[in-house]
């Protein structure tokens, strides 16, 4: 018999560590490279010479990545049937009655473009020309990046893009936020300082993917329309100043995105804040949205 056959759900938990992992390995990087808060830091050390450094770590979030993706046609294929996976000689399973036992996971498994002609085999949608190459894409370049001869490892928007790319199409829009922070919400050591505050430090994800792939780039990957002016959230802002900090970052925006609204939603929270439509009193500040404590929401000015 064939003990330990794996599920869906095994390759589903699989293709997430990977992903994430794969994610926070690039957010690490430009996370610590802005702790430091020094001006003259940043202009002796430009970001770009630290991705340049730190490109054997790009590459593992690389090989993370396609192991994500593997693991993900994996669970596809095991939906329809674990032993599809099987690289063996059906006459060498040890299935019959006298046959000893063998566990799956000591035996040979697919890979590559078996793998790849058999997910689509068994895939209930069609799956389109322009996912086989994002796949297939994904495999070579990871291929000539543990040979050694990648030059595409100096940018992280790339990989960081095709992260989020494989993460929305498996699981769809907005879930690689919810599953980052559900991740991060698991340590052990979370909430120990203050689980408010700490829960909504999450906006850092959202300003990383900001300054390396964009805006308009990131409103793939998310359900809201945040193509719009942005603001800062009352929730998020009241957390940061409660610890007597400083917020820069808007993931506020109207809701819905009509000149009278008077509801602001933050992608990073996902908390809706009433607020009042004056104009801010700071002179040049052209804000009319201020929140119920009477803070402009667009340069964060108190009334
Ligand atoms: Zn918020
Ligand atoms: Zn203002």
């Amino acid at each position: 018999m064939i003990s330990n056959v794996p599920s869906y759900e095994d390759f589903e938990k699989v293709t997430k560590e990977c992903l994430i992992q794969a994610f926070e390995l690039v957010f690490q990087i430009y996370s610590s490279y802005k702790e430091y808060d020094d001006e003259n830091r940043y202009e002796e050390v430009p970001l770009n010479e630290v991705w340049e450094h730190n490109k054997v770590t790009l590459k593992m979030s690389l090989i993370l990545l396609h192991q994500g993706i593997e693991a993900y046609m994996k669970g596809v294929i095991v939906k329809n049937s674990p032993y599809l996976l099987l690289e063996q000689k059906r006459s060498d399973w040890p299935t019959l009655p006298d046959s000893i036992n063998k566990d799956f996971n000591t035996m040979f498994t697919i890979a590559g473009e078996n793998l790849l002609h058999t997910f689509c085999a068994v895939s209930s949608d069609i799956i389109e020309l322009e996912t086989i190459q994002f796949i297939e894409d994904i495999r070579q370049t990871r291929n000539k990046a543990i040979h050694g001869t990648s030059p595409i490892l100096s940018d992280p928007s790339n990989i960081i893009h095709d992260i989020l790319k494989a993460y929305t199409y498996f699981f769809g829009k907005d879930q690689w936020f919810n599953d980052i922070k559900t991740w991060v919400q698991s340590n052990p050591l979370f909430g120990y300082y203050d689980w408010n505050f700490e829960s909504i430090q999450s906006y850092k994800y959202l300003d990383f993917l900001d300054s390396t792939i964009g805006i308009k780039q990131l409103k793939k990957f998310v359900n809201f329309n945040i193509i719009g002016r942005r603001y800062f959230c009352p929730t998020c802002l009241h957390e940061v100043k409660s610890k007597d900090g400083n917020l820069y970052s808007k993931w506020a925006f109207l809701h819905p995105n009509k000149p009278f609204s008077t509801i602001v939603y933050c992608i990073n929270c996902n908390f809706d804040n009433e607020i009042e439509r004056s104009d801010c009193n700071k002179k040049n500040c052209q804000g009319n949205v201020i929140d119920m404590d009477g803070i402009c929401l667009t340069c964060g000015q108190t009334q």
